[in-house]
Formats: C-alpha cells, sequence, structure tokens
C-alpha cells in the first residue's frame, strides 16, 4: 500500500488537489498537521515542504554556547510528517488563493478547498553588504543558521580578547532575544577562563531598548552592566568586510541625524534583517510589510475566508517565536475546524509568546509575555529573576516537549495569564 508520507515529487500527475493544504512543514505547519490528524484521521492533509530536514531552532543559541550539538538540533522531516498526511516534497513558488491553489517550483499546481500558510520568513543576509562573502569565516558567525552557530562557539572557544561585536536589525526578527543571549553567554564563559577583561563586548542594536517589553529591561541591564558590556543603540550593520576585520553601522543619534561608523572586530555575531518570503510579499495574501494578512485574534485571513496563517510568516504582531506557535496552533485547528462546519470561530489567539533570555551559563529570565506588552508568565514567580530552573526548561523540558508533543499533535498549555508584580 502506499504511503502518504512519501515525497509526491516526480510521480504525481501536472494538477494535484488536497482538502486542506498546509505550506511550509517547520514549526507551524507539523503541529497543525499532528494535530488535526489526531482530532480528525479522515481528514484529507497534505504538506508542501521542500527541506529534507527540520531544526530546533531554538536550540541554536545553544549550540553557538557549546551546549548543544548541531546534531541534536536536526531530524529528518520524513520522520516528522504525521502519519496519513502527503509530504509535496516542492517549494511553493506562487500563491493564487483567488483560484483556491498554489504553483510549485516544480511547476506543477495544488489545489485545496482549504489553506494553512506558515512557511516562515526570510533571513536577509544579503542586504548586509560583503555579508555572505565571509558568514562562517574571518571570525564572522551567526546563531540564525546551523553551520555558523556551530562556527560561533569556534570562535568563542578560541577568543583570546579583543573586540567582540553584536548585532540587532530592526524588528520584527524570529526570538528578539537571540541576538543579545549568545552576548551574555559568550561573557559568561570569558569570566569564567578569567578573559573577560581582556575583552571589549558591544552590543550594536537599530532599536532603542534593550527588549521590547520594558519589564523586562531592569534583568537584562543588570547583566549588561554586570558584565561591563557596551552598548550602542540605534547601530544598524550595513556592510562588513572580513578579511579586513571590519564593519560599518549607519548609526542615528538622538536628533535624527544619521552617520557612518566603522568599527574593527575580533568576533562579530550577526542578525540578519528578516521580512516575509519574497513568495509571500509578492502574493495577494500579504500585507502592506510583506505578511500574511490574518485577524490577530482568530488568525484567519482578513481577505480569503479559507485560509488561515501561523508561525513567523503571519502579520500577528506576537513575538515571531515557536512558544507562540505552541499557543497559535490548537487556535488555527480549532478555528478551521469551525469554519468547515461553517460556524463561528471561536477560539482567540492573545499574542503569547516567549523568550527564555540566557543571563549566564545555567541563569535564565524567562520572558512570557502577549499583545500590548502585557506580562503572562507560566508560572507564579517573579520572571525578572534569573533561574536555573528555567535553564533545565530550555534546554531539557522544552526541546523534548517540541518533539514528543507539539509534533504529535498533542497540545500542552501550561497556562499562562497576567499576574502582578
Ligand atoms: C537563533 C534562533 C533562536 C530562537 N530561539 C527561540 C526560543 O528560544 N524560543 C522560541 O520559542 N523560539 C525561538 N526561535 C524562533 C522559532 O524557531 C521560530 O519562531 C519557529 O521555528 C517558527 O516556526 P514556523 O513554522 O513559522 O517557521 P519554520 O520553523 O522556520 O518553518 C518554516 C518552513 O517553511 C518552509 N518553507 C519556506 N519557504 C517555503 C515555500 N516557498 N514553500 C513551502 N515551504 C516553504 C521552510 O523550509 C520551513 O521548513 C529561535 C529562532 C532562531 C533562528
Amino acid at each position: 500500500m502506499n504511503d502518504p508520507r512519501q515525497k509526491t515529487a516526480g510521480i504525481e500527475p501536472a494538477e494535484l488537489a488536497h482538502s486542506i493544504l498546509i505550506v511550509g512543514g517547520g514549526a507551524a505547519g507539523i503541529t497543525v498537521a499532528a494535530e488535526l490528524k489526531r482530532l480528525q484521521p479522515q481528514l484529507d492533509i497534505a504538506i508542501v515542504e521542500p527541506s529534507e530536514s527540520h531544526s530546533y531552532q531554538p536550540g541554536w543559541t545553544l549550540v553557538g554556547a557549546g551546549t548543544f550539538t548541531r546534531k541534536q538540533t536536526e531530524r529528518r522531516e520524513e520522520t516528522l510528517i504525521p502519519k496519513g498526511v502527503a509530504w509535496i516534497k516542492a517549494a511553493v513558488a506562487q500563491f493564487l488563493p483567488d483560484e483556491n491553489h498554489v504553483r510549485l517550483s516544480d511547476g506543477r499546481t495544488v489545489r485545496y478547498a482549504w489553506l494553512l500558510a506558515c512557511p516562515g520568513l526570510k533571513l536577509d543576509w544579503a542586504r548586509i553588504e560583503g555579508l555572505n562573502d565571509t558568514l562562517g569565516k574571518n571570525g564572522v558567525c551567526s546563531n540564525y543558521r546551523a553551520d555558523t552557530a556551530e562556527y560561533s562557539w569556534r570562535l568563542i572557544q578560541d577568543f583570546r580578547g579583543g573586540t567582540a561585536l553584536f548585532t540587532q536589525p530592526a524588528m520584527p526578527i524570529k526570538c528578539a532575544g537571540a541576538p543579545q543571549k549568545i552576548l551574555y553567554l559568550m561573557a559568561d564563559h570569558l569570566r569564567s577562563k578569567g578573559r573577560l577583561s581582556e575583552s571589549k563586548l558591544e552590543f550594536c542594536l537599530a532599536g532603542e531598548a534593550l527588549f521590547g517589553v520594558p519589564f523586562f529591561v531592569p534583568p537584562l541591564q543588570r547583566a549588561v552592566d554586570g558584565y561591563g558590556i557596551k552598548v550602542n543603540y540605534r547601530h544598524n550593520l550595513k556592510a562588513i568586510d572580513g578579511p579586513a576585520k571590519i564593519a560599518i553601522f549607519t548609526a542615528t543619534d538622538e536628533h535624527g541625524t544619521t552617520s557612518e561608523v566603522t568599527k574593527r572586530f575580533d568576533l562579530i555575531h550577526v542578525v540578519p534583517p528578516q521580512t516575509g518570503l519574497d513568495v509571500v510579499r509578492e502574493s495577494p495574501l500579504a500585507n502592506a510589510d510583506g505578511w500574511i494578512d490574518v485577524d490577530q485574534a482568530t488568525l484567519r485571513h482578513v481577505r480569503y475566508e479559507n485560509v488561515f496563517a501561523l508561525g513567523d510568516a503571519a502579520s500577528t504582531s506576537n513575538a515571531k517565536t515557536a512558544a507562540a506557535v505552541r499557543i497559535q496552533a490548537p487556535i488555527v485547528v480549532h478555528n478551521l475546524i469551525a469554519a468547515m462546519k461553517g460556524e463561528a470561530l471561536t477560539h482567540a489567539y492573545d499574542g503569547y509568546g516567549s523568550c527564555p533570555l540566557t543571563i549566564a551559563y545555567g541563569k535564565i529570565v524567562l520572558a512570557e509575555f502577549a499583545y500590548g506588552g502585557k506580562v503572562t508568565p507560566s508560572f507564579p514567580l517573579d520572571p525578572r529573576v534569573p533561574r536555573r530552573s528555567m535553564w533545565y526548561l530550555k534546554t531539557k523540558l522544552l526541546p523534548w516537549l517540541y518533539w514528543s508533543h507539539m509534533f504529535k499533535g498533542r497540545t500542552f498549555d501550561i497556562k499562562h495569564r497576567e499576574r502582578g508584580w
């Protein structure tokens, strides 16, 4: 008997058709597919996903810090596609929501009754002049790619003093805390090796605050002060010359005057600018900013009733995180099932996202928040306090929950809620 998980490339007719089409087999796509199948095994579902493997991206911070190996973060896609779900191994090249189909990179089309769009976002490495030529060598690393996260750890281990720069582009980016997590972990590593005093660490960020939710700024400021890190606000990385070890920033002062600032580095950790994927930006699904235009609560598309979106690709103003996907997925699933029955959509997303801020090895400030910067912790503990228990959550519990629960369609909601401090 044919296993529907088999790749369909090259063995299917030019036009495919599925009742529910999921675009993107990443954190969001696998989770919704698994949950839909668990609730309604008879559903005809296909996932369009070009990659052979999927990475647990929250683990890349730990790869960059030497706590995880890259292998620990990776699984073969074929082992993740839920049983009974077809895998169309291709990329969507064009969304045609007015005709209820997508065109694939190989020219085939797929018709659908319902579309769940979750193809993630674009890491725009090319927007930084010179970066593509030097990333992964000359002291230029990034935890936003698995291979260059491994390189981060090599550089950190070999660092014998000098200048280390850490960049953060304009928001939105996935996991807004990731650019500074590796900064604190490197600082802590240098301190443990007695090398912090010979090192100059600088955080160069496009924004004007250490974190978007002001409640969490004080513990981060304490970390910055404690490690002696220099913070340069309104500094946007523009170009990089790896062999010359020079980074060029566009800096804006408080009066709005811009200038070019050149900084020398021995190590630089770069976070690329991030946008909606080109295929999304060029489609009728996109809003003016290039994200899939959904209702902030129901996650249904604002113009196409048979389209839902979630994850990094969606226009929701939450923090783009796997934690957000964990909460969004059951909402999309329940609302989709209701929509298929012609019923009202009853489930609403509150904008929950979470960011485990690694202040040091073994210490995490678990930032959990929802729309409007509401602080919504899962635990009745002051979330501003760096805790070892949250380190175990990040390094042990969350990866296990991701692979063993989310990806099996088993909803788990450690109830987060607004609490006062
Ligand atoms: C360094 C780093 C640290 C992070 N840390 C955390 C953290 O601590 N906590 C946390 O919760 N989150 C964290 N995240 C964010 C989290 O990993 C993402 O928010 C999450 O993976 C989003 O899921 P997604 O399904 O929307 O996107 P993805 O998981 O990226 O999946 C998108 C999928 O769509 C596929 N795709 C792309 N284009 C097409 C196309 N044209 N057609 C079909 N398929 C396509 C891709 O191949 C991919 O498989 C981190 C991310 C990074 C990079």
